[in-house]
């Protein structure tokens, strides 16, 4: 064999024996919350299409007429001519949405936190990191060079701790966050790291991709506290309750303008197509006309928690964790022999010995479907793993 296969080879067998090898499965989709794979049908609590939008008929119109309009592409990056008349409204609606002067929108949350953090700190600065942040987070933080020190989960003290010893060191320090917790449906206690950033001189910066649409009336985490929280850098995606594509990054009008001269995620990617963006803008209308269905994923995930005896959610988001990853597996198969979708999550997206089955709920969950999901997580994975 050649070297390179017989590398590939030998790493893939050493992720199968310890049960971390992972497969894609085919999986189509004809309503917000059942999808087909293997021939059956399954009722998925594994979609982050949080508000059922994916398809949606007035989003998909949007797109569609978009489509028909425009064309596919967008033909090159935003600064040279990918830059369609869509944009700006998308722009002005975020903006809108999150409270900040100006909004820009790259071509994923994952690009996004690639170009915006290497375009604000570099290799003699300081970035403080909650260790369960995202790896896109990571991803961003690694690439820009900057010293990199992680706190505790939601540890503001720990946080404090490290910006009292090294902020002094360093001419710039920025903090990041998830707003809400892609793998535990915890918030960030946004309120205190905002006014610890304060204190220490320190930028802000939060993920929102779990909270636009379905937290704080739809505006997201950050909107989500008893008290109004100044985060000067909010970015977050499109393809989740947005049930799109794309990411973006609100802030200040000088900082929009700097990433759009120094994030090289946004100068050297192709803008996304029209069609993505115009549904974007219909996504964003109908969660500005009607905050109340942005409460109905947490309000689902309540009725789940509650029922299963698990801790009361604070998000769509809710894991079951099982510890070993082969019994997460075990868990999330017999889930899928009753009809049910809950894919189970392992290292190395979530800590070892933690691996879970991560829930996420929808208005088009029904009360009855819950109940029954909930009594088989509380009488054969909790009752099991305890
Ligand atoms: C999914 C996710 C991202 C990445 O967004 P994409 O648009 O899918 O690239 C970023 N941050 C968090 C917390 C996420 O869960």
């Amino acid at each position: 064999m050649e070297s390179l296969d017989l590398f590939a080879t030998s790493k893939l067998a050493a992720l199968t024996r310890v049960s971390l090898r992972r497969e894609l499965s085919c999986t189509a989709r004809t309503d917000g919350i059942t999808v087909e794979r293997d021939g059956r049908w399954l009722l998925s609590f594994s979609c982050n299409d949080y508000l059922n939008f994916i398809q949606h008929p007035a989003i998909v119109t949007a797109a569609r007429e978009a489509l028909a309009r425009h064309g596919l592409g967008s033909g090159a990056s935003r600064l040279v001519t990918g830059n369609h008349p869509l944009y700006t409204e998308l722009e002005d609606r975020l903006a809108r949405l999150k409270g900040t002067q100006s909004a820009c929108v790259f071509g994923s949350g994952y690009l996004t936190n690639l170009g915006v953090i290497p375009a604000l700190v570099g290799a003699d600065d300081l970035i403080l990191i909650d260790e369960l942040a995202h790896a896109c987070l990571w991803g961003g933080a690694q690439l820009s060079g900057a010293r990199l020190m992680v706190f505790r989960h939601n540890d503001v003290g720990h946080a404090r701790a490290l910006l009292a010893e090294h902020r002094a060191a360093h001419p710039v320090a920025l903090i990041l966050t998830d707003g809400v917790f892609s793998m535990d449906g915890d918030l960030a206690p946004l309120p205190a790291l905002s006014r610890l950033a304060r204190a220490f001189d320190a930028w802000l910066m939060s993920d929102d991709a779990h909270g636009i649409g379905v937290l704080g009336g739809g505006r997201g985490s950050t909107f989500a506290h008893d008290e109004p929280v100044d985060i000067p850098l909010q970015m977050g995606t499109l393809s989740k309750a947005i049930g799109a594509y794309g990411g973006y990054l609100c802030a200040s009008a000088p900082v929009i303008e700097l990433m759009k001269n120094r994030a090289r995620t946004l100068i050297y990617s192709t803008a996304l197509p029209p069609s993505v963006v115009a549904a974007a803008i219909a996504a964003l209308d109908l969660i500005e006309r009607d905050p109340a269905y942005a409460a109905l994923p947490l309000a689902r995930a309540r009725s789940f928690t509650r029922r299963a005896g698990l801790p009361e959610a604070t998000s769509p988001i809710v894991p079951v964790v099982v510890g070993d990853a082969d019994a997460a597996l075990a868990a999330s198969q017999m889930l899928e022999a009753e009809g049910f979708l809950a894919v189970a999550i392992r290292p190395p997206t979530v800590p070892k010995g933690t691996a879970r089955l991560r829930f996420s709920f929808t208005p088009g969950h029904s009360e009855s479907d819950i109940e029954r999901v909930a009594d088989l997580v509380r009488t054969r994975v909790l009752a099991v793993a305890a």
